[in-house]
């Protein structure tokens, strides 16, 4: 028996009819990776962790313990630090790191009695968009193998689209949950910023770097979210919500507003972006993402048109915040507090030179660059002052919209996954592919993506939905009537 195609609450049942022990499902999942390792999709696997983990599991099932998540097989994309497995990043700086403890996202599924298969590829310090910038070589995307998967977690997306595990970790800076979702035809949510603890999970750029489930439905990213969030003292900026432990699924086969089992989506009222729609959208993966409005509506949903006038600014301001934060964050990766210091150097200054320079990788690099440059004197308010202005607007912008509208509808990527080598050469061409993400990140709101379909070449589309603050509940609701209305999150690659 494999996990392939499984849902977690297959899976569950499986556990509690008593028809496979955690133990199995975990060296089934083991087998699985293993098969499919031409995917690059693991950068450490530990058979011993993972069975331990599993054993711990089925003692706790033979107790008669219950749990949505317990003795479910899982892994979790390398920015995570995780006892055991080793937590690189991605990167040559932290080959071979041990940390001492577990992110706290990850303390929790363990908690929930998650069993761990190992660690996921990811771009290097989460940036990228295609997962080729990971030093541990690119991921291969399971519907096309001269595809990317998409990027930063295009592990956390190849582990489950390829059917070796129903549910990844993923974290998401500006688009890389939901767009490795899209472009694995998976389902993602990237929770509203605070929601989930950043505690542990290695720092890209603090002010938007926030954890999510990557799975294949709605329903199962909801269970593994009841998991994933709650307040943590340990990380500055998590959000004690109203009701801490919320069940996401809570909403889940009732009708939204005033609707009925016929017509669950009247009065939700979906607000379609002009400036999601315009030029750059690819006509392959408008098409799908047509159809799925048009479902929505026959749902009994309005479509209204709506603004968000500042989305092309979206692009550079988030490639002046992002870089800055990210600049001050991996300052510490000198070769003495922390990462690879390289083996020759005469004095301090090139011991720090050259240990930079051979444990970053070139992207990683550009970036450190463009975010001293503008933090430094003379520059900090031409540029990184105006893209805090920027990032206010758009904030107020989406606030503007959420009077007309209960959730934004869109494209996650303007085209299907492309080709592996085609953006590499040029780094603006690949950040302009994170136009219809950036935004909702600047603005910490939450965001996902939803399979609707298939563009060129048979490669996955997923349609982006956003809602407002802390509406998680609502918007995973939505997406799971979409999804029982259709079965786009049930194809897997052959
Ligand atoms: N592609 C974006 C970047 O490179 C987003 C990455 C992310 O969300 N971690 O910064």
């Amino acid at each position: 028996m494999s996990s392939k195609l499984q849902s977690i609450s297959a899976l569950r049942t499986l556990l509690d009819e008593k028809k496979a022990s955690a133990t199995e499902l975990a060296h089934d999942a083991l087998r699985e990776a293993g098969q499919q390792s031409s995917l690059n999709a693991f950068v450490d696997i530990r058979d011993d962790l993972t069975l331990e983990q599993a054993k711990a599991a089925d003692l706790r099932l033979a107790s008669g313990e219950k749990g949505a998540l317990l003795g479910i097989p899982t892994a979790h994309k390398d920015i995570f630090v995780t006892q055991g497995w080793t937590s690189t990043a991605g990167s040559k700086m932290l080959a071979g790191y041990q940390s001492p403890f577990d992110a706290e996202v990850v303390s929790r599924l363990n908690a929930a009695g998650t069993v761990s298969i190992g660690k996921l590829n990811c771009d290097e310090f989460a940036m990228g968009s295609s997962n080729e910038k990971s030093a541990y070589g690119p991921c291969l995307n399971p519907w096309d193998s001269l595809a990317v998967p998409g990027g930063s977690s295009g592990g956390s997306a190849v582990a489950v689209a390829a059917g070796v595990v129903p549910f990844t970790t993923g974290t998401d800076t500006g688009g890389s949950i939901r767009q490795p979702a899209s472009l694995c035809g998976i389902t993602g949510i990237k929770p509203t910023y605070g929601s989930c603890s950043r505690y542990g999970m290695i720092a890209y750029a603090s002010s938007l770097d926030q954890a999510g489930p990557m799975a294949h439905s709605a329903r199962d990213c909801a269970l593994v979210l009841n998991a994933m969030v709650g307040f943590d003292a340990k990380d500055s900026t998590s959000v004690q919500r109203p009701v801490d432990q919320e069940d996401f699924t809570a909403g889940f086969g009732k009708a939204l507003r005033n609707g009925d089992v016929a017509k669950p989506l009247a009065g939700v009222r979906v607000g379609l972006p002009a400036e999601f729609f315009g030029e750059g959208l690819a006509a392959d993966v408008r098409a799908p993402i047509d159809a799925a409005l048009k479902q929505l509506e026959a749902m009994g949903a309005m479509l209204v048109n709506i603004s968000l006038p500042r989305t092309e600014l979206s692009i550079p301001a988030y490639y002046v915040i992002a870089p800055a934060e990210a600049s001050s964050n991996l300052s510490r990766f000198d070769g003495v507090r922390y990462g690879h210091r390289a083996a020759d150097y005469t004095d301090l200054k090139s011991m720090y030179e050259n240990s930079r320079s051979e444990g970053f990788g070139l992207e990683v690099q550009r970036r450190i660059m463009v975010g001293a440059y503008v933090l430094s004197h003379g520059y900090y308010d031409a540029y990184y002052l105006q893209a805090q202005k920027i990032r206010r607007l758009i904030a107020q912008d989406f606030q503007a919209a959420f009077q007309q509208c209960d959730f934004i509808a869109g494209p996650v990527s303007p085209t299907v996954a492309w080709n592996l080598g085609e953006k590499s050469a040029d780094p603006v061409q690949m950040y302009l592919a994170d136009i219809y993400t950036l935004s909702t990140s600047l603005a910490g709101l939450p965001g996902m993506s939803v399979p609707v379909g298939f563009g060129d070449k048979n490669r996955p589309v997923g349609m982006q939905l956003i809602g407002n603050y802390f509406k998680e509940g609502e918007l995973l609701a939505l997406a799971d009537h979409y999804q029982l209305a259709t079965d786009w999150h049930l194809r897997t690659p052959s």
